[in-house]
């Protein structure tokens, strides 16, 4: 089809997951959405741990069920200071049925959880999918333009959530903030000769974290975060060597290693914008956030983005207006910048060799494994933002037995 279309209400750009979860959430609102760009990366070798939260999203979009026969819960996490130095903690578990609950999250293989996403978007009348980048954006008071192949689409709001180096975000002016660490991450699945009981692991290394994440039967996936030609050498091995040095790094809490599939190093950075939404667009998914992936917080901001969004639009007849934007923006800033300081904070301090630095991560860590409410408030707000500060009040009143 070619030539000029009608205003939609909304395009977005990007068919990433976090671009197909922002359609399909104000698809759902009953907005007419166009979606752009190519089919989600076919080569994708990470899996994704999803916070309980978020899961509600999948849920309602009816491929929640489906995606978890491909998934685990994580029912427990536990973190193991595996640095070398003066100042060490001991490991601390954090147990989901310590605050009620059967799991944190869930980890999906990200193969998996695209092809579900897929599947939603296609049976999804409000959005219209066209499998081609936007090759040119013209934005002017009333309107966005994209031109995509020989068509144009007009609508009143874009959403950019075209990845990391974002045209979308470009053409609205938008400046990033970007930092490059000196670290990559090596992502692979394996199998090993001992159940991991829905145990996720993360070993905190001078180089950064190493983590094991549980997948169905006794498979599990891992991110370990190293100097960039730490990883790269680890990325030459062959199966057996590496499957040996992954069993070495884990302690063999899990036995026997046997790598699957393939492997990939993904470069770590942060990236945030100086704002979130203007000139009729609006930031979403790594377009509008890019962590190192410490702690899970990527994809579970992205579904926070789409919520936020359709908070911000509500029912207005312009969705793309400066006050919308406005209120997306002051939604997001808060939740998006508290995450970035959080993990980058957990990052430099496994980085820095500075004693006083060492003591602290240690202390914090300490404080964790014997304080049981504090634990509590950091599972809570490591699921949800405000999870945890909004259930004290409560706990609270079961202390003083009221
Ligand atoms: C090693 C690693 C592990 C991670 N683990 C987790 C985890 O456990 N939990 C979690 O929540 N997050 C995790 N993340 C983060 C998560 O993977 C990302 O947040 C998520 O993949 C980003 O999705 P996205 O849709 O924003 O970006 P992308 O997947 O990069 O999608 C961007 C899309 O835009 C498209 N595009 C580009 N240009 C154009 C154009 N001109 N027109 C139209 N489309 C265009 C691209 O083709 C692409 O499909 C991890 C990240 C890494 C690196």
């Amino acid at each position: 089809m070619s030539g000029t279309h009608s205003p939609s209400a909304i395009i977005v750009s990007g068919a990433g997951p976090a671009g197909m979860i922002a359609a399909l959430e104000l698809a759902r609102t009953g907005r007419k959405v166009t979606l752009a760009g190519p089919l989600s990366n076919r080569d994708d070798q990470r899996t994704t741990a999803l916070m309980m939260p978020s899961l509600d999203c999948l849920d309602a979009f009816g491929i929640g069920e489906k995606l978890r026969a491909a998934g685990a819960p994580l029912k427990v996490m536990r973190i193991v200071d595996a640095t070398r130095r003066l100042v060490r903690s001991g490991p601390v578990s954090f147990h989901a049925a310590e605050i009620g609950r059967d799991a944190f999250g869930w980890n999906f293989p990200n193969l998996a959880l695209n092809a579900a996403l897929e599947h939603a978007v296609a049976g999804e009348p409000g959005i219209r999918r066209i499998e081609k980048p936007v090759d040119a954006w013209s934005i002017d008071a009333d309107c966005v333009t994209a031109t995509i192949g020989d068509e144009t689409v007009r609508a009143q709001l874009a959403v950019a959530a075209d990845g990391r180096k974002s045209p979308a975000r470009d053409a609205a002016g938008i400046k990033v903030k970007w930092r490059e660490w000196p670290q990559a991450a090596l992502v692979l699945t394996f199998s090993h000769q001992r159940p991991h009981g829905f145990v996720s692991t993360e070993f905190h290394t001078e180089a950064g974290p190493c983590v094991q994440v549980p997948l169905p039967g006794n498979r599990s996936s891992l991110v370990w975060v190293n100097a960039p030609a730490e990883a790269q050498a680890l990325m030459a091995l062959d199966d057996g060597a590496l499957a040996l040095k992954v069993e070495e790094r884990l302690d063999s809490i899990l036995g026997k290693v046997t790598l699957e599939g393939g492997r990939q190093v993904w470069p770590l950075a942060n990236a945030v914008p100086e704002y979130f939404a203007a000139r009729r667009v609006a930031l979403a998914g790594e377009t509008a956030h890019v962590f190192p992936p410490i702690g899970a917080q990527g994809l579970n901001l992205s579904i926070r983005d789409a919520i936020d969004l359709i908070a911000a639009i509500g029912n207005s007849a312009d969705p793309g207006s400066d006050d919308a934007l406005a209120r997306y923006d002051r939604l997001r800033r808060p939740d998006v910048h508290a995450r970035l300081a959080a993990v980058s904070m957990l990052n430099r301090s496994l980085l820095s060799g500075f004693l006083p630095v060492q003591m602290a991560r240690a202390a914090g860590l300490g404080l964790l494994a014997r304080i049981p409410p504090l634990r509590a408030l950091f599972m809570r707000e490591g699921m949800r933002p405000g999870d945890g500060f909004r259930a004290i009040p409560s706990a609270l009143r079961e202390k003083v037995g009221r």
